[in-house]
């Protein structure tokens, strides 16, 4: 795998191929065989060890991943880089290479059909393609798959969004989704260099640990991700005014967000960026209690 990891190399299995890499689908692959260890290094594999990797893209990523991992089910939506894959792949015996929509498949699925039998717990590595980051990472946490633990290479912009703490400008509904379902930690950075072609920004490498449970007790997590949602949709507006003006429930008025904030125990006149994951949960049970 060491020689597939550099520029020239890519090009000639690609020219070979008659390829050229689509913007469109986020295809800027990794040509640093440095940055590809620390990924696999973070995902502490072990034979044991069953992985999705999403967009494999040439398959650097997948064969070292291969290397160290006990199974690899890697979903590619672009069907023309299958002979490249095949090709990359072939000393790789336990690799299962799917063409799909990673915001389709079913990953819990694939990762049986590949083992030949129910998989309790799997990890998610990939170099996301960027222009799905945040639907992807949404369908990962609240698909109801089995991931234990994912190591997820995305924009800079994105990896401070999934860490932020609240009253940060970075803080957002992301933020909660991720903080709720895990533990992110943003491992190290990636300059735009080691990617080819070239995107425009550095990325960064996040490990994110999936709780036992959520992070607070939530009865209706729908509720829970509509109300962050409306909080964070007019970021400049109080709490109050951002919930009604986000018609997140039909006929409220301002006023009456206002008494209903104030009862969870929350000052109506607060912008949502400055409430934590509790006070997100009291709201949601405060509207459910309405609600009723
Ligand atoms: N893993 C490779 C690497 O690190 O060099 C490629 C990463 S590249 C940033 C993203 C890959 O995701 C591309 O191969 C692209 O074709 C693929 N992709 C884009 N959209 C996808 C989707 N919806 N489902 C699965 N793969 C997708």
């Amino acid at each position: 795998m060491g020689e597939l990891i550099s520029p020239a190399r890519l090009r000639a299995v690609l020219g070979k191929h008659h390829l050229s890499l689509r913007k469109k689908l986020g295809q800027n692959f990794l040509v640093d065989g440095n940055i590809v260890r620390k990924i696999v290094a973070a995902g502490n594999l072990t034979p044991e060890d069953v992985v999705v990797e999403i967009g494999p893209g040439a398959g650097m990523l997948t064969a070292a991943v291969a290397a160290a991992a006990g199974r690899v089910v890697a979903v590619e939506l672009d069907r023309a880089l299958l002979p490249v894959l095949a090709e990359t792949l072939a000393g790789y015996d336990n690799v299962l290479v799917v063409q799909g929509d990673a915001l389709e498949v079913d990953f819990d699925r694939l990762v049986e059909e590949a083992v030949g039998a129910p998989v309790r717990e799997y990890k998610v590595m990939a170099n996301l393609p960027y222009y799905i980051t945040t639907p992807l990472i949404m369908r990962l946490l609240r698909g109801g798959f089995h991931i234990t633990e994912m190591v997820l290479m995305v924009q800079l912009e994105v990896a401070a969004r999934m860490a932020a703490r609240p009253g940060t400008g970075d803080y957002g509904a992301l933020s909660v989704a991720v903080q709720y379902y895990g533990r992110p930690e943003v491992l190290f950075r990636v300059p735009r260099t080691v990617f080819f072609p070239a995107p425009g920004v550095d990325s960064a490498v996040v490990r994110l640990i999936r709780r036992g449970k959520p992070a607070v007790t939530v009865e209706d997590e729908d509720l829970f991700f509509t109300l962050v949602r409306g909080a964070f949709g007019q970021r400049r507006k109080t709490l109050a005014n951002a919930l009604a003006g986000a018609k997140v429930m039909p006929g409220w008025t301002r006023a009456a967000w206002e008494e209903l904030i104030r009862a969870a125990g929350i000052d109506p006149r607060c912008r949502g960026e400055t409430l934590g994951m509790q006070e997100f949960a009291s709201l949601a049970r405060a509207v459910s209690i309405r609600k009723n």
